[in-house]
């Protein structure tokens, strides 16, 4: 299925900016083990309206709040029974948005998280086959509830984020690749884990399909430099969503977040580089968003 308003091989797409710390921001407390999973049991309204408000905005994709409901974060934190439903309830609270407020096109997107939230991530990481098994099945639960395009993010080594980019692609739907890095300490720009090279990682896991490939939840300051290894790497559709800020779980630390002026002009420099996709991951917000579509996507 092709999104009618988004041109695939020129896409010049306005991505929305983050929702979990978005919810933080206004006040919604986190799960110490799932991080946003239990929002969507406790603050549904406050995630309808952080996504209205990117609709408002103008962007042509939200991304559904189903970053922190793969099975494998939902189990810590006693939710796994809830891993069906609480994913499906994500999904709706999105296409209500829409449907309440969208008056252009609006494209659902959901996130599929091949990451972990515990401190020593290689350890909390399920078995290969468990990955693949339970990556496979939230894919389907998106796909049925009406997600239209399914965002891997937060990629952080080449074995987790092969499981979930299969299991996206496997439903037919059009997937976005999200690579996540962090320098090594002698500066080579590496996958999330630090134990592979974004170039690795691209070569590894592009081809197994994918219609766009992202740089996101990078620090802006290391988003330019990633987006040129994956554009020597990648010849699709090229996108950034970065970050600002650090997280120290279950809350992002939103003291040195970049402003909304400065994130436009680091976006100067992704937008040369080619990429036209472009949006925000944690610490960015509406105002980042509202300024990013005045520069990039002026409507008429
Ligand atoms: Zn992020």
């Amino acid at each position: 299925m092709k999104i009618q308003h988004v041109d695939s091989t020129r896409p010049r797409v306005l991505l929305d900016g983050a929702t979990g710390t978005e919810l933080e921001r206004r006040g919604v407390s986190m799960d110490g083990k799932a991080w946003s999973a239990s929002s969507i049991r406790t603050a549904p309204a406050m995630i309808r309206e952080i996504h209205a408000d990117y609709i408002r905005l103008g962007v042509d994709v939200i991304t559904a709040n189903t970053f922190s409901l793969a099975r494998h974060m939902l189990r810590p934190a006693g939710l796994e029974e809830q891993f069906r439903l609480l994913n499906q309830e994500a999904v709706r609270l999105a296409l209500q948005a829409r449907e309440e407020t969208a008056s252009a096109p609006v494209a659902i997107a959901a996130a599929i998280a091949p990451t972990t939230f515990c401190v020593d991530s290689r350890r909390c990481r399920p078995a290969p086959a468990d990955a693949r098994n339970w990556f496979a099945e939230q894919a389907e639960i998106l796909a049925e509830a009406g997600a239209e395009i399914l965002c891997v993010e937060m990629i952080e080594d080449i074995e987790f984020g092969s499981a979930a980019v299969a299991a996206a692609v496997a439903t037919g739907l059009p997937v976005w690749l999200g690579f996540s890095c962090r320098q090594a300490t002698d500066g080579r720009m590496m996958l999330w884990d630090r134990r592979q090279s974004l170039a690795e990682g691209i070569d590894a896991i592009a081809p197994l399909g994918g219609e766009a490939a992202c740089i996101m939840h990078t620090e802006v300051s290391l988003a330019s430099e990633a987006l040129s290894i994956l554009r020597d790497h990648w010849s699709g559709p090229l996108g950034v969503y970065a970050h600002s800020g650090i997280f120290v779980m279950p809350n992002w630390q939103f003291n040195d977040v970049i402003s909304p002026a400065n994130y436009v002009t680091a976006a100067e420099e992704w937008w040369q580089l080619g990429a036209t996709i472009l949006g925000g991951c944690c610490g960015i917000g509406p105002a980042h968003i509202a300024l990013l579509g005045e520069r990039f996507f002026p409507r008429p």
